[in-house]
C-alpha cells in the first residue's frame, strides 16, 4: 500500500470509491463471488462453450451481488449473480480469431443470472486446466479513486502539471483488481456503448493482469466487465494492453 500524498481538491471532486477484493486460495461455494471455480449453473445446463472452438470457457469471475458492498449494490444490483466466461484456447487461439479484446466477442460471454435458486449442476465439466480459484471473502475500499488525466480532458478538466504528478505518484486511477471507481484505461477511455440503446456502459469490474487471476492481457493490459446503465442484462468485457 501506499502513503501517497492526498490528492489536490480539484482533483477530489471526482472521487469515486473503488473496492479491493481480498481473496484467499481455494473455491467458494456455488453462490460465492469468486476468481475461477466453479460457476452457479442450473441443473439441465452444459459449462458454457465457446463458440469458435467449442470447448468449455474458463470461468473468470462470478459476482453475488448480494454480498456487494452497498453502494455498489445500488449501481449493479442487490442480488443475482454476475459471470464472465472467457475462452483461453491456444489451438485455436480463440483471444486472436475472435478479437477478445474488443467488447461483444464471440469467445467471450458476460452474463447475469437474476434468481440462483433451484436445482444446480454440480457436474458440469469445464476446461481441461481450469485456473487455480480464489474466493472473494471481503472488499476493502480505496476511498480516493479518481479519473486519469485523459477521462478528466474528455469531462472538460484540463489538467495541470501539478494535478498530473499527484496522480502519478498517488497512482489513481488505481491499478489492480477494483470493484467500482475509475477505470485504469491502458489505451484511452474506452466504454464500450450498448448495442440497444447506445448508451455509454459503467465500468463494474477492472481485472488487471496476473492479480486475482493467472492471466495476462495481452502485454500486461487490464480488461473491464461494464454493464449498460438502462439494461441491466447487457454486460460485456474488452481489454486493452501496452
Ligand atoms: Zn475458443
Ligand atoms: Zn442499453
Amino acid at each position: 500500500m501506499t502513503t501517497a500524498r492526498a490528492l489536490p481538491p480539484t482533483l477530489l471532486t471526482h472521487r469515486r470509491t473503488a473496492y479491493r477484493p481480498r481473496t484467499a486460495e481455494g473455491d467458494g461455494d456455488l453462490l460465492a463471488s469468486k476468481f475461477s471455480g466453479r460457476p452457479w449453473l442450473k441443473a439441465d445446463e452444459a459449462w458454457p462453450t465457446c463458440p469458435n472452438c467449442n470447448k468449455p470457457q474458463q470461468l473468470f469471475v462470478q459476482l453475488n451481488l448480494a454480498t456487494l458492498p452497498q453502494p455498489e449494490q445500488q449501481r449493479v444490483g442487490k442480488s443475482g449473480l454476475l459471470q464472465l466466461f472467457y475462452c483461453t484456447s491456444s489451438d485455436p487461439l480463440c483471444e486472436v480469431e475472435c478479437q477478445a479484446f474488443f467488447p461483444f466477442a464471440r469467445s467471450v460471454m458476460a452474463r447475469r443470472i437474476d434468481d440462483p435458486t433451484g436445482p444446480t449442476n454440480l457436474n458440469a465439466s469445464g476446461p481441461a486446466e481450469p485456473f487455480a480459484p480464489r474466493r472473494i471473502e471481503s472488499w476493502e475500499p480505496i476511498e480516493d479513486d479518481v479519473p486519469g488525466y485523459e477521462e478528466l480532458y474528455q469531462m472538460g478538466h484540463e489538467i495541470s502539471p501539478e494535478e498530473e504528478q499527484a496522480l502519478e505518484e498517488a497512482e489513481r486511477p488505481a491499478t489492480g483488481d477494483k470493484l467500482g471507481g475509475w477505470p485504469a484505461w491502458v489505451q484511452g477511455v474506452e466504454y464500450p456503448n450498448c448495442p440497444q440503446c447506445d448508451a455509454q456502459m459503467e465500468v463494474v469490474l477492472q481485472i488487471d493482469s496476473e492479480d486475482n487471476l493467472p492471466y495476462m492481457f495481452g502485454d500486461m493490459g487490464a480488461g473491464h466487465l461494464t454493464c449498460c446503465p438502462n439494461h441491466p442484462d447487457v454486460l460485456t468485457f474488452a481489454w486493452a494492453c501496452y
